[in-house]
């Protein structure tokens, strides 16, 4: 696997010919959560206050799980469980036959990407409208995610220009603000058509059996106060104890997210209550596992669950942000995306992922929820190894270069011979742009017996 990402991150880089536009829009991020993390007074004590919320519910998980289906229910909306992507799937599939639902849209959602929900039912002749600008682009363009917030920033305005000039007819000149008008236009009209709508949870209220929805755009909430049918795609981790979390929550995401103090939209969605006339009639949950029990079983690794998926470590990730979610086979991009990715079912890239890091700990310092990320990659590493799925060119490396350091005679040799060996085995791993360390001219003997004397 490490040989094939390699080999993708190589390809997105020949093909991504303007760089300093991800430079510039990192650096524009960065400058932008740093000045929204100022909204809380005590910024430590917020993200305390979330963890110890996360990690309440991951040890109460069935209890949290079965107030919130109590809730959806009482308020007049459905629950199905889902064991994994295939049950999902199916579920939507019978809801889509036994209603004939013939225009459907999608909001952006990562677990609609991990349960391949356009590629399956575009295999049964269902075609999914989007209504997130930057999933329309990719989705023109037939690319997978860049990063879990944010699906194309690679992508400067011409570039963006030529898709919307040959999918709806944009001029192309036409600047940012008229490109927005056009794609508007278009998404806004497949929203007044279809009768299902499709959207994932930033949230989900244990206590009210409500959804929490953070977005920018505005259409979730349009596609939801119109549309007939909302089915709702979450897993089962997405969980908060009660309505008074939420504003922590959403000032989180948003800060760490997006850069802003709140997103434009933050909504509440439950199912339509008998006094409102906006809403759908029918407001369906589908809690989905595909792989998430297995990871609440193990300890260790269970703090994972309570990503709030901001992307902020992939934003910091010296490796991921500039080798992309294109890189990868699975939907979860950046630090986070390697930590989880050996759980969760059907992902394609396994273990191997957590050595694409450089485990300098900045993923760690910037999570909202202090997830360990880095500590968690060593661990996905040791689990490897301990599965034996180690390959054998590592394990040759490691049995060669453990003889080399444990041999006095060995380290007393020359500096050029120690280089020269140095780059033999590690010339292809090291990356052409990196200068190999330089070997001091004193060996450690030398340098002992000039301080302390002795042979
Ligand atoms: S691991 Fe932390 S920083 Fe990374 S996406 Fe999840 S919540 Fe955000």
């Amino acid at each position: 696997m490490q040989a094939e990402f390699l080999k993708s991150v190589k390809e997105f880089l020949n093909k991504n010919t303007n760089p300093d536009v991800l430079d510039g829009f990192f650096q524009e991020l960065t400058d932008s959560v740093d000045e929204a993390c100022k909204q809380f007074s005590k910024l430590d004590l917020a993200k305390s206050r979330a963890a110890y919320l996360k990690w309440k519910v991951l040890e109460n998980l069935d209890k949290y799980l079965i107030d919130f289906e109590s809730a959806v229910v009482r308020r007049g909306g459905k629950v199905i469980w889902a064991c994994d992507a295939e049950n999902a799937i199916q579920e939507i599939l019978q809801i889509i036959k036994k209603n004939d639902f013939k225009k459907i849209v999608k909001s952006k959602s990562s677990i609609a990407e991990e349960i391949n929900l356009k590629t399956s039912l575009k295999s049964k002749g269902i075609i999914v409208g989007e209504t997130d600008f930057g999933d329309y682009i990719i989705d023109s363009t037939k690319e997978r995610p860049f990063h879990l917030v944010f699906s194309s920033p690679q992508k400067d305005i011409p570039e963006i220009a030529k898709v919307l000039n040959e999918k709806i007819g944009s001029s192309i000149d036409a600047d940012p603000e008229n490109l927005a008008t056009d794609l508007r236009e278009e998404i806004r009209e497949s929203i007044y058509q279809a009768d299902l709508v499709i959207t994932g949870a930033n949230f989900l209220i244990a206590e009210n059996g409500m959804i929490g929805v953070s977005e920018n755009e505005g259409n979730i909430r349009l596609a939801t106060s119109i549309c007939k049918t909302h089915i709702v795609l979450a897993g089962i981790e997405k969980i908060i104890p009660t309505i008074a979390d939420i504003d922590l929550f959403f000032s989180l995401f948003a800060s760490f997210g997006t850069g802003q103090k709140l997103t434009t939209y933050n909504s509440l969605i439950g199912p339509k209550s008998r006094e409102s006339e906006d809403g759908p009639a029918e407001f369906i949950v589908l809690l989905i596992d595909n792989g998430r029990s297995s990871i609440l079983n193990m300890p260790e690794q269970r703090q994972v669950l309570s990503c709030i998926k901001c992307g902020a470590c992939q934003n910091v990730c010296p490796v991921f942000k500039i080798s992309s979610g294109h890189s990868i086979r699975n939907n979860y991009s950046g630090p986070y995306g390697s930590v989880i990715s050996p759980f969760i079912e059907n992902a394609q890239d396994k273990g191997d992922l957590s050595y694409a890091s450089t485990i300098c700990g900045k993923c760690t310092d910037v999570c909202p929820v202090k997830i360990d990320i880095h500590n968690h990659l060593l661990r996905n590493r040791r689990d490897l190894r301990i599965e034996g799925s180690t390959g054998m060119g590592e394990k040759l490396g490691w049995y060669t270069w453990k003889k080399f350091v444990m041999n006095r005679k060995t380290m007393n040799r020359s500096t050029g011979v120690k280089s020269f060996t140095f780059k033999q085995m590690f010339k292809k791993n090291w990356g052409e742009n990196r200068e190999f360390p330089k070997f001091s001219d004193k060996s450690f003997n030398q340098l002992w017996r000039e301080k302390f004397g002795g042979n």
